[in-house]
């Protein structure tokens, strides 16, 4: 038999794996004087909108270029026009870090390039999910009888939960035929809830106004009895009920809302609840502070994010359903070519969300959990919850400090309210410009919010490399700000 003629199409193929090697060596050189040296770099860099984009080429090159000269170029480049969020005076929004067996973690997973669509296409990646999404769960207290699974981030984990609540009220009738001919659906959480919850109401086709904002009690908590009142005006004007959003560590407060309160309020209403514990999750890894997560054994869903106090890399949210049958009637639809032989003691994760591709997220998750165990994330935790009370003992001891709200966890609230400046409108712009000169030493990054209406700093502790000797430098830094500012009114 002839043999076929081989075609002129040269065989380039990716970097030899020794030369992959060598610059996998430089990477892990530079990652390392990146640590060593991070506290030399300004935390938030000094520049402006289009200044970075200006330095790089309009079109991508034509010919390869050599991989020593692209790394050059970053290092020269991408760093000092980043803000640095492993920097341990990193303390605006909720702090977080890429620890070091988190970065080794990603190294692999890029390696390996699984993608776990189903199990086929990824037995280790899609039982490892299992497996530490059940870790994380006993490591927080949790029952058992949650699903767990990783999404990139909460707010699509938000949108997964509020799709298969819709999904349950409905009795599957959106999942064809959309939302025609159905009442108005509804969806409940606090006034301080996430954006992420009326994003979701956006994309389910729900609307904003389906989100009703419950007010809070004088701790920033969703007050049950409201919730109640609510529920029953929408019922009473032919609206139909459909979820609760219940916070554990608001965004700006870091208040938890009491969700067993709420959770028999879902159970007599027959509504899914949700518990968006982004943040304040992790904090149930400390034994004396499980008290954040009581009642969230009775919720239908729940999120915690790894990748914001837990110490692993961007992105990983863990997302928890207690009913994984409803979650899969929502999501699953298998194309021809999806479909793999069946086995009873096989899932594909493909039917539980709306993505089908999967990156290897649990990898860097199963080895931040096993470098530090439970004893280790926990102290870790605890440090900065003591290193958050130590800051609100040096606000409490100041005439001219004030704490803007309890905080309950690592973020502390709070302004600089000098004698004879007494109007809010002075107050937030003294304040302002507080923030913004502390920010521009590049020591420190700080973020604000708006407590009632009131302007408020805030300090985010959860980077952990962050010491005591970080939150000295931040609050000398904020008292010199505030010294020269007040000099002036
Ligand atoms: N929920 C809370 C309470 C948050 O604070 C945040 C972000 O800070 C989110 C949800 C959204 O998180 P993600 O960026 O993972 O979508």
């Amino acid at each position: 038999m002839d043999t076929p003629p081989s075609s002129q199409i040269p065989d380039e193929g990716d970097l030899p794996p020794e030369e992959i090697a060598r610059h996998l060596h430089r990477a892990a050189d530079w990652i390392r004087h990146y640590l060593e040296t991070i506290e030399e770099r300004a935390v938030l860099p000094a520049i402006e909108p289009g200044e970075f984009s200006a330095q790089l080429p309009e079109e991508a090159p034509v010919d390869g270029e050599p991989m020593d000269r692209i790394l050059d170029d970053f290092a020269r480049r991408v760093p000092p026009a980043l803000t640095h969020w492993n920097h341990p005076s990193f303390h605006a929004w909720f702090s977080n870090t890429g620890s070091g067996p988190g970065i080794v973690a990603e190294m692999l997973t890029a390696a390996l390039n699984n993608n776990a669509m189903v199990w086929q296409s990824g037995p280790a990646s899609t039982e490892m999910e299992a497996v530490v999404c059940d870790w994380l769960r006993r490591m927080m207290g949790l029952p058992e009888g949650f699903f767990g699974q990783i999404q990139d981030t909460a707010s699509i984990a938000t949108i997964a939960a509020l799709a298969a609540a819709r999904q349950r009220a409905t009795e599957g009738r959106v999942r064809t035929e959309g939302l025609r001919g159905l009442p108005l659906l509804r969806m409940y959480s606090s006034e301080e809830a996430h954006s992420s919850v009326e994003k979701a109401a956006i994309l389910l086709g729900l609307g904003q106004d389906a989100v009703v904002k419950i007010e809070v009690d004088e701790a920033f908590r969703m007050r049950p009895d409201k919730l109640q009142e609510a529920i029953e005006r929408d019922r009473r004007a032919g609206r139909l009920p459909m979820a609760v959003v219940a916070t554990v560590g608001t965004t700006g407060t870091t208040s938890v809302d009491p969700v067993a309160a709420v959770a028999t309020i879902c159970e007599r209403e027959g509504l899914w609840l949700h518990v968006d514990a982004a943040y304040g999750g992790a904090m149930a890894v400390v034994e004396e502070y499980r008290w954040v997560l009581d009642g969230c054994g009775r919720a239908d869903s729940l999120v915690v994010n790894p990748h914001k106090w837990l110490f692993v890399p961007m992105d990983c949210s863990v997302f928890y359903c207690r009913d994984r049958q409803t979650l899969k009637e929502a999501f699953s639809l298998v194309p021809t070519y999806l479909m793999t032989p069946q086995d009873d003691r096989a899932y594909n994760l493909m039917d539980y969300g709306p993505a089908l591709g999967r990156r290897f997220r649990s990898l860097k998750l199963w080895m931040v959990l096993r470098a530090y165990g439970r004893r280790g994330i926990a102290e870790r935790i605890r440090r900065h919850v003591e290193l958050a009370r130590l800051l609100q003992d040096w606000i409490a001891a100041e005439r001219e400090w004030e704490q803007m709200a309890p905080a309950p966890m690592s973020t502390v609230l709070f302004r600089h309210h000098p004698a004879g400046l007494d109007d809010e409108e002075g107050l937030r712009r003294h304040n302002e410009e507080i923030l913004r000169a502390v920010n521009a030493t590049g020591e420190v990054f700080l973020s604000h919010t708006i407590v009632r209406g009131r302007y408020a700093l805030r300090l985010a502790i959860g980077n952990i490399r962050t010491q005591e000797r970080h939150i000295r430098k931040a609050w000398r830094l904020l008292k010199e700000a505030a010294a020269e500012r007040a000099s002036s009114i």
